[in-house]
């Protein structure tokens, strides 16, 4: 059995950042099933809490769930999922698979709040500002800013999908009842791979590959590709009319974006080392 306190939450799960094995996540999530309405069809969703300190989220069960499902672990991203900037890939990619599993009609989107790769959205804008300010790309402002280049971490996430019993049909033969045992996991990231693999669930990786729709989202995906080994393609230099550089600059609000400017180090962030501000150096 597991210990909640009066919010219903796992006393096992707030006291250790990430739960055990137990079945925490059973089928108590029976009560939030309601109708959800995207792009003109309706599906069923329900909704868990993943409580963890640095890798928590939501886990968002569509429809009936079964063995091999569609699954979607998607780290949160304000700017690309929410404004749907283009400067990035996140929002094609949560876009695209929430495609896939509507046309399916179930699935599972685990939303983790991983912003700015764990760092958040502070540290992400620092990143970002200083990535104009010098020409270089995220991955290199966040070392040159004492931040670990990704520092999050897929168990917890992996862990809810091991504890997640499919609502469609019985089990595989070589169930042991505690969960999903196969999944086709959308996704470039090998990482995320890895560590649903490593809870024993059988992974086939199906590729989300979306254009780039600018050259700045371009080269930031090949920065992922080549610093974080995400399984992209090469893709070609977005065509002009595209591209930033054809676009007018906005104006700036003060005279901020200088290569003058003073404080490129951002004020109140201390000389810290990647393990401090992530708090594991194995995550990075
Ligand atoms: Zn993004």
């Amino acid at each position: 059995m597991t210990a909640l306190d009066e919010t219903g939450h796992d006393v096992h799960d707030a006291a250790h950042g990430i739960g055990d094995a137990t079945d925490t996540e059973g089928d108590a999530a029976d009560d939030t099933a309601h109708r959800i309405c995207r792009k003109g069809e309706q599906m069923w969703v329900r909704v868990r809490e993943l409580h963890d300190v640095h890798d928590g989220g939501t886990m968002l069960m569509f429809g009936e769930v079964a063995d091999g499902c569609l699954v979607r672990i998607h780290s949160r991203c304000l700017y690309g999922d929410v404004l749907h900037s283009e400067d990035c890939d996140c929002g094609p990619e949560l876009d695209k698979a929430m495609d896939m599993i509507q046309a399916e009609g179930a699935g599972v989107l685990i939303y983790l709040e991983q912003e700015g790769r764990g760092h958040g959205l502070i540290a992400k804008a620092r990143g970002l500002r200083f990535s104009e300010l010098h020409g270089v790309d995220t991955f290199t402002s966040y070392r040159s800013l004492h931040y670990s280049p990704d520092c999050r971490s897929y168990e917890r996430a992996a862990q809810a999908l091991r504890r997640l019993v499919p609502t469609a049909g019985r089990p595989g033969p070589q169930s042991d009842g505690r969960g999903l045992q196969r999944v086709r996991l959308l996704t470039n990231n090998p990482e995320k791979v890895a560590a649903v693999a490593a809870t024993g669930i059988a992974v086939e990786r199906i590729p989300l590959i979306t254009a780039p729709r600018s050259e700045r989202a371009r080269l930031y995906m090949e920065s992922k590709r080549a610093y974080r080994g995400h399984l992209l393609p090469d893709f070609p230099t977005v065509p002009a009319g595209s591209d930033d550089a054809e676009r007018p600059e906005p104006p700036r609000p003060v005279d901020l974006l200088t290569d003058g400017a003073p404080d490129l180090m951002p004020t109140g962030l201390p000389e810290r080392s990647a393990e401090t501000l992530c708090g594991s150096a194995e995550r990075a």
